[in-house]
């Protein structure tokens, strides 16, 4: 695994532990030799992501829209960062220049971000793995909903690697590394594969 894309929000949240577990991450994909690519602003969680990514002597390398640049306070110190003309554009280079995914704490950004490249996965664009990092039970009540759409058969329980959780992050790049994807058609029954 080269690089990891976080995904997570422009604040900081309310529990200092969001920020903390920008720090913790980051340290874990250093000592592993995995570089970050985001959304490259310098603000909230994302700015504390991209800082000890650096710090810690790995690449960072940031995908912000032209219009978002000054909004977001572009980081001005990354390794690479891409200005972009549009949000597609950012979601899909970031999806390009990444190996797995992770969404941190964050607000609806983070949200539509992750579940994008969740239903990507499901429609079979990529085979690259996918994660909440669920600090102090922030993604509690998700990961709750997430098991209804498996119960309402809107997601088909071979769907369910797709999306890991928890809240170690050394746990969850150890599951990255032995993450192979499942075999799905939307549209086919999975008896019918
Ligand atoms: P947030 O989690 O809302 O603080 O946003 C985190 C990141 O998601 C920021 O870089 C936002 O630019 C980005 N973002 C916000 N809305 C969207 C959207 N509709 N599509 C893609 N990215 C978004």
């Amino acid at each position: 695994m080269k690089r990891i894309c976080v995904y997570c929000g422009s604040s900081p949240g309310r529990n200092p532990a969001y920020m903390e577990a920008a720090n913790q991450l980051a340290k874990v994909m250093c000592a592993r030799g995995i570089g970050l690519v985001y959304g490259g602003a310098a603000i909230g969680v994302m700015g504390a992501i991209a800082d000890a990514v650096l710090a810690g002597g790995q690449e960072a390398i940031g995908v912000i829209p032209e219009s978002l640049a000054v909004k977001e306070v572009a980081h001005q110190n990354l390794s690479e960062l891409h200005i972009v003309s549009s949000m597609h554009e950012r979601k899909a280079m970031m999806a390009e220049l990444a190996d797995g995914f992770i969404a941190m704490p964050g607000g609806w950004g983070t949200l539509e971000e992750i579940f994008e490249i969740l239903t990507w996965a499901q429609l079979g664009f990529h085979e690259k793995p996918c994660a909440l990092l669920n600090v102090e039970g922030y993604y509690n009540g998700l990961i709750d909903f997430l098991e209804e759409s498996f119960e309402q058969q809107f997601v088909k329980q071979v769907c369910r690697p797709m999306l890991m959780h928890g809240h170690d992050p050394v746990d969850l790049l150890d599951r990255f590394t032995t993450y192979r994807a499942p075999k799905v058609r939307k549209w086919v029954e999975e008896d019918e594969l």
